[in-house]
């Protein structure tokens, strides 16, 4: 008997195939239960607006993709086979398309079903009605993706780190995957699937599931099986193709990346093992068998996606000293927050991300040692305080449930959504006490493995489990403030003030005039980007050289304090940094980097914006979609000539 029943808040579509493992809650009854059809919430706080599927009529639980990747083409194509449930009676299904080449749709007895694409909205993409008859089961879809599909980024030889051979990669969330997938695209229609995929021979294609059967290689082409046993949200449907190679890291891990990177790869994932022993330690057994990583070519555009059993990372995490591993820390974390127990819909994704970052850093903590976790930290508490500056407390994006307006897939700050996620856990942690918010947690995710959850649900939970009914934590908690109000809490547990004392006084020293710290070079990555990013934003030349002489901070090979420091030249017009921009903004992606720098540039309408129009002209063929959608919005013209 589970909470969720009791509240009556979880309702699952009345299959005569759901055996309700899920529901229960039973870790291993519900690793077990395969074929059970993944509850879905049906509470108004768990409407997704940014889906088409009206899952109480029929929802999807099963996706079989065969698809041929095309590098010429630049598309995948083949079929998508969907097991469906559906209410008795129901009509048609409505599933999430965008710009897909739809062929032809059947039954799974070749029969032909008819089909109609509604009107499409520019960023959801538009509704696929497929009919359905009395007995219909199963739809077999016959497709093709667009070549421009925003999930997919195709490249060159020339942008991967070997050269020679051409390379794919997909990104599904938030509400991406529509764009290679016909399936109902939302976080709260979990589904199971799997995936036979043909690539031109000597690629090798990875995806976020165990393998199902050994590759073969024939005719020029090589084939590959994959198939995910959890029923998960559809955009953790992943898939990567290029010249891949494999390390084994521990029993359980590994990672695979282009041969060309795999030594230093390797090398910074040496702790990975570790990381998931301590993950386990703290909340509970890690649930999907293998944990691999595959670092990307540079023009990945997000630090790491948390895809099932494989995480997708950027290679700017290597720092050669495991100074930014922290990163993995966070990917990992998510195959509990995340993955496990997933947001319902975009409105509630401090469910993911806030968690996530909560757990990250426990993790850190239990291998790094607690200095380190607590500098990182009040670097998260920074950048939570930052956010609620720039937008003032008042504010309705400061609100961890995010406001109708803010709802959308990609929605929100992430100072709002990681950073005050996680510092509503901190408190949580500090009020109730480290033991019981642990046991807690820990039984959170073993209550909800693989469903998905809304803000009212947890809150609900954790008055159940950890409250239950202690009037005197409840108003020490204020938990519906911490949810619901913008702003934030006083009751908030503050960062430890000792963590940076020593560097909030080279700080201020600096200010005044003084020498630039000789320590620098010694100090935690963390200690570094507290340095540069509390530093006054605007600083003569002479400082700023006096800076980058001693600190050699052009050629800083840790991205995040290059980053930093670049941020700094920027706003203060710094000509000797505009070089090593160009060559930043160059040899890699990311948009926590590229997108902040190059609309710094682009305000600053006199002197950085001819040099963002220079740079960008050059780069944007290499950035992903999901990065040059929010830069052209810049509208930088091409440089005169
Ligand atoms: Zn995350």
């Amino acid at each position: 008997m589970t909470l969720l029943r009791n509240i009556a808040l979880l309702a699952a579509l009345a299959l005569a195939s759901c055996r309700g493992g899920d529901a229960d809650g039973n870790a291993a009854a519900s690793s077990q239960a395969q074929s059970a059809i993944a509850p879905i919430l049906t509470t108004p706080d768990a409407v997704d607006t940014a889906s088409f599927a009206r899952p109480l009529e029929a929802r999807v639980h099963h996706v079989a993709l065969d698809l041929a990747v095309d590098f010429n083409a630049k598309r995948v194509g083949g079929t998508a086979t969907l097991d469906i449930g559906r209410k008795p009676g129901a009509q048609q299904i409505i599933l999430d398309d965008k710009g897909l080449e739809i062929a032809s749709i059947t039954d799974g007895g070749g029969e032909p079903l008819p089909w109609k694409v509604g009107a499409a909205d520019e960023k959801l993409g538009a509704p696929l009605a497929v009919g359905l008859r009395p007995d219909t089961k199963r739809l077999v879809i016959k497709y093709k993706s667009a070549p421009d599909a925003g999930a997919l980024q195709w490249l060159t030889p020339e942008q991967t780190a070997g050269k020679t051979r051409p390379y794919l990669f997909s990104q599904g969330q938030a509400i991406e995957n529509r764009s290679w997938i016909p399936t109902q695209d939302s976080p709260g229609i979990r589904q199971t699937w799997e995936a036979t995929v043909r690539v031109p021979a000597g690629l090798t294609a990875v995806m976020s599931a165990p393998k199902s059967r050994e590759p073969i290689t024939q005719g020029g082409e090589s084939v590959f099986s994959y198939r995910m046993p959890h029923s998960v949200a559809p955009y953790m449907i992943a898939i990567a193709v290029g010249d891949l190679r494999f390390r084994e890291l521990g029993p359980r891990t590994g990672v695979w990346t282009e041969p060309a990177m795999l030594d230093r790869a390797a090398g910074e994932l040496a702790d990975t093992e570790k990381m998931m022993a301590a993950a386990e330690q703290l909340y509970g057994p890690y649930r999907w068998g293998r944990y691999d990583l595959l670092v990307l070519p540079p023009a990945f555009p997000y630090g790491g996606m948390e895809n099932p059993t494989l995480t997708f990372l950027t290679p700017t995490f290597i720092a050669g000293d495991k100074s930014l591993v922290g990163l993995v820390a966070h990917e990992l974390a998510h195959s509990w927050s995340g993955n496990l127990v997933t947001n319902a819909t975009w409105a509630d994704s401090w469910l993911n991300e806030g968690f996530t970052t909560y757990f990250e850093n426990r993790i850190m903590e239990a291998i790094y040692g607690p200095r380190r976790a607590a500098q990182e930290a009040a670097l998260s508490f920074d950048d939570m305080t930052d956010a609620l500056k720039e937008d003032g407390q008042g504010a309705p994006i400061t609100r961890l449930n995010l406001s109708k307006e803010e709802a959308v897939p990609d929605g929100g700050a992430t100072g709002i959504i990681y950073d005050k996620g996680a510092a509503f856990l901190r408190t949580l942690e500090r009020l109730a006490g480290r033991q019981r918010w642990d046991a807690y947690l820990r039984s959170y995710f073993d209550r909800h493995a693989f469903q998905p959850m809304t803000s009212a649900l947890f809150l609900s939970d954790l008055r159940n489990n950890l409250v239950k009914g202690d009037k005197a934590l409840e108003s020490k908690l204020q938990l519906d403030r911490w949810v619901y109000q913008p702003g934030l809490p006083s009751n908030v547990a503050r960062p430890d003030p000792a963590a940076f004392a020593a560097i909030d006084s080279a700080v201020v020293a600096f200010a005044r005039g003084g020498p630039v710290p000789s320590a620098f070079s010694r100090w935690t990555t963390a200690e570094k980007l507290r340095f540069l990013n509390s530093l006054p934003r605007e600083l003569a030349a002479e400082r700023l050289n006096a800076l980058n002489g001693t600190l050699r901070l052009n050629e800083a090979g840790n991205q995040e304090v290059l980053f930093a420091w670049l941020s700094l030249a920027v706003e203060n017009r710094y000509e000797a940094a505009v070089q090593p921009l160009e060559r930043f903004l160059t040899a890699q992606g990311r948009g926590k980097f590229v997108r902040p720098l190059i609309q710094a540039l682009a305000k600053d309408v006199q002197w950085g914006r001819p040099i963002a129009s220079r740079i960008y002209a050059r780069t944007r063929p290499l950035y992903h979609p999901l990065v040059t959608r929010d830069l052209d919005e810049l509208k930088l013209a091409a440089p005169a000539p």
